[in-house]
C-alpha cells in the first residue's frame, strides 16, 4: 500500500546569497546558480520542495531548489534554481535581468515531503513551471520503481531543458500544450492499480479535470495522488496551498 512520505520540517531561514552565474538551458529556461556562506545547513529532501525568492519590492515567489552542491575543499556551497522565463511577472523579469555578482535572497524550504513509499510505478505530469521538480522526482525515485513522465510545453525546443538520461529514465512523452492534452495522455493509461502514485503540477485550472478523473472517476485515494497548482492564468503569485478546485477541495 502506498503511503505519502512524511513531512520533515526545517528552520525557517532567510539567506542572503550571491549569484555565481547564469546558464541558458533552453530558449525558455535560465538556471541561476547561487552561492554564499549562508547556504551552510541548507537542506532540501523532497522532490517537490520549494524556496521563496524574495524580490526587491517585497514580492516573493515559489521556486524549486533544483540542485544543491554542499561545500567541498575550498569551494562554497552552490544552489541551482531554474526559472521559466514566461515573460510576465516580477520573478521571471528578475531572472532575466540578474547578472553574476548580484545579490539574491531566499527563504526556506520550510519543509520537505519525502518520497511516497510502497509504489512500484510513479506517473509524473508537468509543464514548464514544474519541470525542475519533475527532474528532481526522476533523480530521487529508486531505480526499481518505474517512472512514466508526461510534459506539456508551449515551445517544443524547451524539451532541451531535461537531460537525455532523465528523458530515458522516465520514458518522457512530450505533449503540445493544447486543451486537455495532459488529461488525454493520463486517461490513455487506463485504470491505475493501487501501487501507482501520480504527481501532476502546473497551471491550476487545467489540473481540475485531471484531478477529477483520478480522484472521482478512478476513485484513487488521497495517498496515491498529488496534484499541485504551481501557477494560474491571469493570477499573480498564486498560493499553491489554495485548492485548485474550490467546488471540490482536497479531503
Ligand atoms: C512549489 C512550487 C515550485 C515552483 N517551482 C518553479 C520552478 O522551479 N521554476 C519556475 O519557473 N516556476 C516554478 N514555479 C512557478 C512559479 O512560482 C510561478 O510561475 C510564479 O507565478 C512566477 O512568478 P512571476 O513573478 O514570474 O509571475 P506572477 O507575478 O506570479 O504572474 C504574472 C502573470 O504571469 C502568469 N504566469 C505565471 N507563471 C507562469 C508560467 N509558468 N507560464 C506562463 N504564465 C505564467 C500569471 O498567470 C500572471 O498572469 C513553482 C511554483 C510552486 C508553487
Amino acid at each position: 500500500m502506498i503511503e505519502r512520505g512524511p513531512l520533515v520540517r526545517h528552520d525557517p531561514i532567510v539567506r542572503t546569497l550571491t549569484i555565481a552565474g547564469t546558464t541558458d538551458l533552453s530558449p525558455g529556461f535560465r538556471r541561476i546558480t547561487l552561492t554564499g556562506t549562508e547556504l551552510e545547513g541548507f537542506t532540501s529532501l523532497g522532490p517537490a520542495d520549494h524556496v521563496k525568492i524574495l524580490l526587491r519590492d517585497g514580492e516573493r515567489r515559489d521556486y524549486t531548489p533544483r540542485t544543491f552542491r554542499p561545500p567541498a575543499n575550498d569551494t562554497l556551497a552552490e544552489l541551482d534554481i531554474d526559472f521559466f522565463l514566461h515573460g510576465d511577472g516580477p520573478a521571471a523579469a528578475w531572472a532575466q535581468g540578474v547578472r553574476e555578482g548580484d545579490e539574491a535572497r531566499i527563504a526556506g524550504p520550510r519543509g520537505s515531503h519525502l518520497l511516497p513509499t510502497g509504489a512500484n510505478r510513479i506517473v509524473l505530469g508537468a509543464d514548464e513551471s514544474s519541470l525542475p521538480a519533475f527532474g528532481r522526482w526522476i533523480e530521487m525515485v529508486p531505480e526499481d520503481v518505474e517512472i512514466l513522465g508526461f510534459v506539456e510545453l508551449d515551445n517544443p525546443s524547451d524539451a532541451a531543458y531535461l537531460d537525455p538520461e532523465h528523458v530515458h529514465r522516465a520514458r518522457v512523452v512530450w505533449l503540445d500544450k493544447a486543451d486537455g492534452a495532459l488529461e488525454r495522455a493520463i486517461r490513455a493509461l487506463g485504470p491505475l492499480d493501487d501501487a501507482t502514485f501520480v504527481w501532476v503540477a502546473g497551471e491550476a485550472t487545467t489540473l481540475i479535470p485531471i484531478r477529477r478523473y483520478l480522484r472521482r472517476e478512478l476513485g484513487l485515494p488521497r495517498n496515491q495522488v498529488k496534484i499541485d497548482g504551481y501557477w494560474k492564468t491571469g493570477e499573480a503569485n498564486r498560493d499553491h496551498h489554495a485548492p485548485i478546485d474550490p467546488d471540490d477541495p482536497e479531503d
